[in-house]
């Protein structure tokens, strides 16, 4: 078949700009990438061989071999993995086609063209960071178990690629670079040794290479053969250790050595904020080494988030990653390696995932990721703090979700108050321990931002009795709150829902108020109508007129928008207007509405004071045009 011509599509040329434009300050790289790859597609062939021995077709040496060729200046590395079939080199080499493609290109955008490599790298652009250093990349590969067809696809890293039906005489790929004027270095030995060993060694399979050596003969004394022309030698020599990092003693593994192998799994250019190495012993046996991101991945929040980077090996056989069966969604930031030697090989991916010894191994993870974040909080509060500003609305997604261990996460989350300044901000625990004596309950704000809810009149009490409460500004507070009763035998309460009790009440005296304010109420109440559903006496305000709350049990206003802006079907609840009694404004009106009850202007006071209470808590007023008009009148009046 002749070769055919077909188009990157826009976006992964765009992308391949970027990569071959951006990432130049470190080059290198490329190499682990591409032993990576040939890494993951031996994994591959090896995990299909287990319920398929034939697909090997007898060959099961698994090697990456490197080969570097001064003369056409070429280095070709050459994996006996999976291969690939057309369509799969035109979908995997021909699209990048990850989720959040718009989004990543659009942030590259606003960075200009010199975007930061940890973002790229991010995106998972392994294979196309070759383009930094050739003018050409030849794929030949053939997909195991096809034993005729092999394909054959060609690239400058322009706007197109070439694809061919060749034959190929063995199953795996072959990827031959046809390195560019400036990285002619790549095709030293000492270079491409250097380069293995610093970012590869741990790769389980051998990385090999042919080492050609001169040798001058020598005589039986020792000494040179005179005149006798040196004799050359090629030798196959492995170039990394192939230890598995974690199966290593860790004592013995340097901090680089773990960065580096982070960098291979997760794919991600930015060092890890720290890592766990541990393992288990008793009745399930396994060894883990879990890795905590500095960084967030642009799309964590996206639909199609990356799932957990956990890779499962049994027995050093890799058998499947991001699976939910190993830890839950909320933890999908996490990357590492189990290896446990009581799974059984031979059983499908389903059937692993249902496995007992996988439950108690998923459980342990968590519990493993959730104490050594209480650690960093305890021990590192700075390190913790860089954690959480990327991660920690995500352990809110937690809260929310995993029933069992609620009180571990919430444990762990950060919130700012009416008592921190500075962007500062506290845990649960430091927030109970700092509580008035005759507090009884943990109280939170929900708001758009801490600018809205530090006004709020509704503050207004807690701050006299120097009660401190939480503000609840991020959209996941309000939502990861319905599915949480207590803190540690406190109970949460909104201080914009229902009745705050605040210390001792004089009953006698509020029923008094009631009783005095009751026709006034009612006013009121049938003046506003179409927006409220009660007007009672506040216990909340003290320099305010009047503030706007919830029933106990309604969604609150600052839910109702989060949940209109996700075009969520809400049920509208009105709400209850709590008036000040002790207020000049409330006092003014009374008086009007008990010298003339009929009084038109009452009637727009009402409006007024109900719109002044949606400004004061940061809501849109429903008619700005007609309270500028009543506003106007009450200015021309005076
Ligand atoms: P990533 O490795 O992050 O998925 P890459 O751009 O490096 O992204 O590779 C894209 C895909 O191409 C891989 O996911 C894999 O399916 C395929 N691929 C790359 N190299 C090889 C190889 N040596 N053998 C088989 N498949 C490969």
């Amino acid at each position: 078949m002749p070769a055919k011509n077909l188009k990157f599509k826009a976006q992964t040329q765009k992308i391949l700009h970027l990569v071959t434009h951006s990432l130049y300050s470190n080059s290198d790289i490329f190499l682990r990438e591409l032993i990576s790859n040939a890494s993951d597609a031996i994994d591959k062939v090896r995990f299909e061989s287990l319920t398929q021995p034939d697909i090997l077709e007898g060959n099961s040496e698994w090697k990456i071999k490197i080969v570097a060729d001064k003369e056409n200046n070429t280095l070709t590395l050459s994996d006996n993995g999976i291969g690939m079939n057309e369509e799969e080199v035109i979908e995997n080499l021909g699209t990048i086609a990850k989720s959040g493609t718009e989004t990543f290109l659009e942030m590259a955008k606003q960075n200009g063209d010199k975007s930061n490599p940890e973002l790229i790298g991010q995106f998972g652009v392994g294979f196309y960071s070759a383009f930094m250093v050739t003018d050409k990349i030849t794929v030949r590969t053939r997909k195991a178990g096809d034993k005729d067809a092999g394909v054959l696809w060609e690239c400058t890293g322009e706007e197109d690629f070439s694809i061919e039906t060749i034959t190929k005489e063995s199953r795996g790929t072959d990827i031959i670079l046809h390195m560019n004027e400036d990285s002619k270095d790549y095709l030293e030995e000492w270079k491409i040794r250097e380069i293995v060993k610093k970012y590869s060694d741990y790769i389980e399979f051998p990385v090999t290479m042919d080492i050609e050596r001169s040798e001058t003969p020598m005589d039986k004394d020792g000494k040179p053969v005179e005149g006798a022309e040196p004799v050359k030698t090629i030798e196959e020599e492995t170039l990394n250790s192939k230890k598995a990092i974690w199966l290593r003693d860790k004592t013995g593994v340097t901090d680089q050595e773990y960065e580096e192998f982070y960098k291979h799994i997760s794919h991600d250019f930015s060092k890890p904020l720290t890592h766990v190495h541990y393992s288990v012993e008793g009745t399930t046996e396994f060894t883990a080494l879990i890795y905590i991101p500095s960084v967030q991945p642009f799309n964590l929040f996206m639909k199609e988030a990356p799932k957990n980077n956990i890779h499962l090996y049994v027995k050093r056989v890799f058998i499947l990653k991001e699976s939910e069966a190993i830890l839950p969604e909320y933890l999908r930031f996490i990357s590492g390696v189990v290896d446990s030697s009581d799974l059984p090989l031979n059983v499908s991916r389903e059937h692993l995932q249902e496995h007992r010894v996988l439950k108690t191994i998923r459980k342990n993870l968590i519990s493993k990721v959730l104490s050594t974040l209480k650690d960093l909080k305890e021990k590192e509060y700075t390190k913790y703090k860089e954690f959480y500003s990327q991660f920690g609305t995500i352990l809110k997604e937690g809260v929310y979700s995993d029933y069992d261990r609620k009180a571990s996460l919430l444990e762990l989350l950060l919130f700012q108050t009416t008592k921190t300044t500075d962007g500062e901000s506290k845990t649960l625990d430091q927030y109970i321990s700092d509580m008035a004596e005759d507090q009884k309950e943990i109280y939170y704000i929900p708001g758009e931002s801490v600018k809205d809810v530090e006004r709020a009149s509704h503050l207004e009490i807690f701050k006299e009795k120097n009660y401190e409460v939480l503000y609840f500004v991020e959209p996941i507070d309000e939502i990861m709150i319905q599915n949480v009763i207590d803190y540690k035998e406190k109970k949460f309460k909104s201080i914009l829902k229902g009745d705050i009790e605040l210390g001792e009440k004089d009953e006698s005296k509020t029923k008094e108020v009631n009783e005095k304010f009751k026709t006034f109420n009612d006013f009121i109440k049938g003046s506003l109508e179409e927006h409220i559903k009660e007007v009672r006496i506040s216990d909340r305000l003290t320099k305010s007129a009047c503030c706007l709350i919830g029933d106990e049990h309604d969604m609150s206003a600052h839910l109702q928008k989060i949940m209109k802006a996700y075009n969520k079907d809400t049920p509208e609840s009105k709400r209850i207007m709590e008036i000040n009694p002790d207020h000049q404004l409330i006092e003014k009106m009374k008086g009007l509405f008990e010298t003339n009850k009929d009084e038109p202007r009452l009637k727009d006071y009402a409006e007024l004071l109900y719109d002044q209470a949606l400004i004061a808590e940061g809501s849109k007023i429903p008619d700005p045009v007609q309270f500028n008009e009543r506003l106007s009148n009450l200015m021309l009046q005076v």
